[in-house]
């Protein structure tokens, strides 16, 4: 019952919201959706085959096979390119703009462009927010995604697995090394017993691959075997030389 009449109260809230403020298109300023159906095509997508990190080729996904060991991730895709100024817009909106229900629509679009790649997957787990954060900003951007995405593949959300116990300086304050060192143990499993064996992280963004890094290790010491990522957009750091 109380879920229920929170899901209403929240499907109440979205309406109203609309029509405060409309969702118009990021590209084109359509009035409808956040992302016309014409504009959604004119997007700079990551390049299939083409590492994150070190830009040489990989096989499968966005991972190469030595860079897939530094990020701890069995698979990496990424839906867009953050330099594109549309792309970067649409995540600003939905981080600051507290716009929930874009979060979800741009799930559903990254989920039924990758759906033939992660179709071996147990969980949908999102990058969990710190306690600051989240009662800043009131909801988690990577749950909103990961709710588009489970509509699409229809998987499980764990998104009470995986918790940041502490909270450290924002990210794109640091350089490549410090921002790993700053991710360093920040998240823990909530419970050990029946951890799915095959796991896809999903977040918004991702420059260093920090925060997958620390999420994929402390699931792996937690029991899980296979743990891949599907991230939004990447972000290049400034002056990016790879590390090994
Ligand atoms: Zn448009
Ligand atoms: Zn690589």
């Amino acid at each position: 019952m109380q879920r229920f009449l929170s899901n209403t109260l929240h499907r109440v809230g979205d309406v109203f919201w609309d029509i405060l403020f409309p969702r118009l298109c990021v590209v084109c300023n359509t009035e409808g959706a956040f992302l016309c159906s014409q504009c959604v095509y004119t997007l700079t997508s990551w390049p299939q085959n083409v590492c994150a990190w070190c830009r040489g080729t990989s096989e499968r996904s966005n991972i190469c096979e030595s860079c897939s060991r530094l990020w701890g991730l069995d698979d990496l895709w990424i839906g867009y390119r953050y330099d594109d100024v549309h792309i970067a817009h649409m995540i600003h909106t939905l981080k600051y703009g507290y716009r929930e229900a874009l979060g979800m629509d741009l799930g559903i679009i990254l989920g039924s462009r990758m759906i033939d790649e992660y179709s071996d997957t147990d969980a949908i787990v999102p990058i969990p927010l710190d306690k600051i954060r989240y009662k800043e900003r009131g909801f988690n951007q990577s749950l909103c995604l990961a709710q588009g995405i489970a509509q699409v593949c229809q998987r499980a959300i764990y998104s009470r697995l995986l918790i940041r116990t502490v909270a450290r300086a924002p990210q794109a304050t640091l350089g490549v090394s410090a921002r790993w060192e700053n991710m360093e143990d920040v998240y823990s499993v909530v419970c050990t017993r029946d951890i799915p064996k095959r796991i896809i992280l999903v977040d918004d963004v991702t420059t260093t691959g920090a925060t997958l890094r620390s999420a994929a290790r402390a699931l792996r010491m937690a029991g899980a075997e296979k743990i891949s990522a599907l991230v939004f957009a990447h972000g290049i750091p400034p002056r990016h030389t790879p590390v090994r």
